[in-house]
């Protein structure tokens, strides 16, 4: 789960992170009365979605004069940002967040991201900061410096000072960025984050750190003992038909191609993406029903998987073994004739009551394609695909 910059920070904050002086609005005369109260000589005005690259997207501005802050928020309030992370729906701005601007003159990277093959927690810092990360990582990977935490020593003092001198950062911010480093460390751990990274995180001219970025993202699986951190859950910032997904229990991924999948277990469902990638198709989506699927469950999964306009043939793959066939087919009928389903519908079934499936498919008289294994119907996709009805 992603938080916006506004609560990353308060959570910061908590933790004994400097973070500059702000105040969240939601509209225009609270941004006036923002102004009012903080320093208004310069302040910054920064979009609030769950996305980085802001900055080169124009979600984020120095302003001068109240004049200039009254026209920015107009413009960003309410409308649509996309930058280099959101992809081509973009994110819906709702909130701002006004903060007096900071003077620096230095930004650096720190962050803190799980490293599974290594099964631990690293620690990442750089000089070079900014919006230019991604390339500084790219072009210059050495001016990245990582350091992978052994987990029962944690955070201690050898780590930041090795950084700081692999990054080429003077030794004498050692204790300012060892609090926040530690800080952030603990933030990590106690909140079950998958990342937490501020960037930058800059020197301001009195030699003070402020965090003037912050980015958190919590792993799903452990939210349910952080209510604290579920009830900052943002749903419009989320894809939506993951977020109705959800609802049903269904494990639900939207991706970039035009076959829409329904597999139940996940290994299944990976085993399906990669069958339509070597017949030269896109999955539309991850869609994993789960093994106790209900007839209603699979019902929801293929009304979300029509209502992606992205998906031009369905491709049902199930190996009925808690989830039987015969079930499946039951909610696969009732969903087709509920949502007057168009779109072609190729479907491979093995397992429990398998043959009791296909006579429930075959007597509902509705056009379904049907296939004896994985292989064939993955062709059979393709086919579909390559037709012209359905590409034009
Ligand atoms: P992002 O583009 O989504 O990562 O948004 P950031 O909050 O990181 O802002 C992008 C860039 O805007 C930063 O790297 C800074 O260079 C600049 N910026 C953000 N806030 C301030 C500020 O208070 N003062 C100044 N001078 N620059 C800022
Ligand atoms: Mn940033």
């Amino acid at each position: 789960m992603k938080i916006h910059e506004y609560q990353a920070k308060d959570l910061l904050k908590t933790y004994g992170i400097p973070i500059p002086k702000g105040i969240t609005i939601k509209n225009k005369e609270d941004a006036i009365k923002a102004w009012e109260s903080l320093n208004k000589a310069n302040l910054v005005v920064k979009a609030q979605i769950h996305s980085g690259g802001r900055g080169k997207a124009g979600g984020i501005r120095i302003v001068n004069t109240r004049k200039e802050l009254e026209e920015y928020v107009s413009h960003l309030l309410g409308s649509t940002l996309f930058t280099e992370q959101t992809g081509d729906e973009g994110k819906p701005v709702e909130y701002l967040l006004i903060e007096e601007a900071v003077e620096f003159k230095k930004e650096l990277y720190l962050g803190f991201t799980v490293d599974r093959s290594r099964a631990c927690i690293s620690m990442i810092l750089s000089s070079e900061g900014g919006i230019e990360i991604e390339k500084v990582a790219a072009s210059t990977p050495e001016k990245v410096v990582v350091e992978n935490i052994e987990p029962l020593l944690g955070l201690k003092d050898f780590y930041i000072t090795r950084a700081l001198v692999s990054a080429g950062i003077d030794a004498k911010y050692f204790r300012k960025i060892a609090l926040v480093a530690k800080g952030l460390y603990r933030l990590f751990i106690e909140k079950d984050c998958s990342l937490a990274e501020i960037n930058p995180l800059v020197i301001t001219a009195n030699d003070e750190l402020l965090a003037v970025d912050a980015k958190i993202n919590f792993d799903d699986n452990a939210l349910f003992r952080h209510p604290g951190i579920l009830s900052l859950r943002d749903y419009k910032q989320e894809n939506p038909l993951e977020t109705e997904a959800a609802k049903y229990n269904l494990n639900y991924i939207k991706l970039k191609g035009n076959v829409g999948c329904m597999v139940n277990g996940a290994g299944l469902a990976m085993a399906t993406m990669d069958l339509i990638k070597l017949v030269g198709a896109e999955p539309a989506n991850f869609l994993d029903v789960g093994g106790g699927a209900t007839s209603n469950m699979v019902k929801e999964g293929l009304k979300i998987l029509v209502s992606d306009k992205d998906v031009k043939v369905i491709f049902i793959n199930i190996f009925g073994g808690i989830l039987r066939c015969d079930t499946l087919a039951n909610g696969v009928v009732e969903a087709a004739r509920e949502l007057h389903i168009e779109l072609p519908i190729v479907i491979r079934l093995e397992g429990t009551n398998v043959e009791e499936g296909k006579r429930i498919l075959k007597e509902a008289g509705l056009k379904f394609i049907t296939a004896l294994d994985m292989g064939e119907a993955a062709v059979k996709v393709a086919e579909l695909l390559g037709k012209k009805e359905i590409n034009g």
